[in-house]
């Protein structure tokens, strides 16, 4: 019998199943909370777990196997694979980052576009008959020459920071430390950014360290013609105070592709007419997931071959 060394967990779809189907014998567990289900005999013999998705994955789903060395997660966000708890058992984690920067930053100049000039508004419009019988869209904000914010220069922060720049835009920025860039102005802490900018985007990693590093208190500094883009976390925001902020008109809106507890994200959202949601589709290509996948599998490779993995996260 083939020893099965590969158990694959989440939502992959069927072109990803296939691609480990075709490189290593797998069994399917569907979150990290079915892998003790999994036969005792099969699991003892798994050294590597492909993982995908936003399930919590922790040490108590970890020590039923064993003979666990690699957790491979699928997204450049690990923050659903708990790392201390995998160090400490000595697993390695690897992630998939730079393959998807492009999408991610893409996605978001897309939703402030489509949030400042109100194109899903237009869209409507337009569809429904409403602009031939002679309704004209009102009149909206111009983005191109404003004042924006990065909240987190890492990977993602810098392409988007890099396309808003073309569009002729002042960018300014807050991460822990100050980095080479062509004159963009460094803000020590996200109050300070907020109060300088119109446009606040959100770029930093997700998990417990930044929770709610968007505070009410970065919210209130942006002030009334403050517009919120996230395309990191949900968890980065503390979005009841966002939610307040865009019901009172605190802030003038939100471009979203993130939201806590998703995909049942607050109900409030629904209600908002300022607002333009994304269900979380910031790397979701053919082109980036194939890319995504093509690394995650390397790393599972490299790992099974003893070689240095790819993309270590511990
Ligand atoms: P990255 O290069 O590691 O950049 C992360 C940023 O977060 C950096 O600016 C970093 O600050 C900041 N940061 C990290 N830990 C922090 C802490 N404890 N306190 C304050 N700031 C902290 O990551 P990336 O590749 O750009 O990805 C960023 C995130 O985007 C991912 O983690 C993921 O959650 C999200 N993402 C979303 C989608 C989507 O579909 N919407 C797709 C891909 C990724 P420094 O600059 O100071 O180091």
């Amino acid at each position: 019998m083939t020893e099965v060394k590969l158990l694959v967990c989440g939502a992959f779809n069927d072109e990803e199943r296939a691609r480990f189907d075709a490189n290593y014998p797998n069994i399917y567990a569907e979150t990290p909370d079915d892998i003790a289900a999994v036969a005792e005999d099969i699991r003892a013999g798994i050294t590597a777990v492909v993982f995908k998705g936003h399930a919590p994955f922790g040490g108590a789903a970890m020590d039923p196997l064993s003979g666990l060395g690699l957790i491979a997660n699928f997204g450049v966000g690990y923050d659903a694979i708990d790392v201390a708890a995998a160090s400490a058992r000595g697993v390695k984690v690897t992630n998939t980052p730079n393959v998807l920067n492009d999408d991610v930053a893409d996605l978001a100049v897309g939703m402030m576009l489509a949030q400042t000039r109100n194109m899903v508004e237009g869209d409507a419009l337009t569809r429904s008959g409403q602009w031939a019988a002679g309704t004209n869209l009102p009149l909206n904000r111009k983005m191109s020459g404003g004042t924006v914010g990065i909240c987190g220069m890492g990977r993602i922060g810098r392409e988007i920071a890099d396309r808003l720049a073309a569009f002729k835009m002042d960018i300014h920025y807050h991460s822990r430390s100050e980095k080479e860039t062509p004159g963009w102005t460094y803000h020590a802490d996200p109050v300070s950014l907020a109060k300088a900018v119109d446009w606040f985007v959100v770029a930093l990693v997700g998990g417990s360290e930044t929770e709610g590093y968007v505070s009410a208190e970065v919210i209130n500094a942006l002030g009334e013609k403050g517009i919120i883009c996230n395309i990191s976390r949900g968890s980065t925001i503390d979005e009841g105070a966002m939610l307040d902020a865009l019901e009172q008109g605190k802030i003038a809106g939100a471009a979203l592709d993130v939201f806590l507890n998703e995909p049942k994200i607050d109900e409030r959202f629904y209600a908002l007419k300022n607002v333009v949601l994304q269900p979380h589709q910031g790397s979701g290509t053919h082109e980036t997931r194939r890319d995504m996948a093509e690394l995650q599998l390397s790393n599972v490779t490299a790992y099974f071959e003893g070689r240095d993995l790819v993309t270590p996260v511990n």
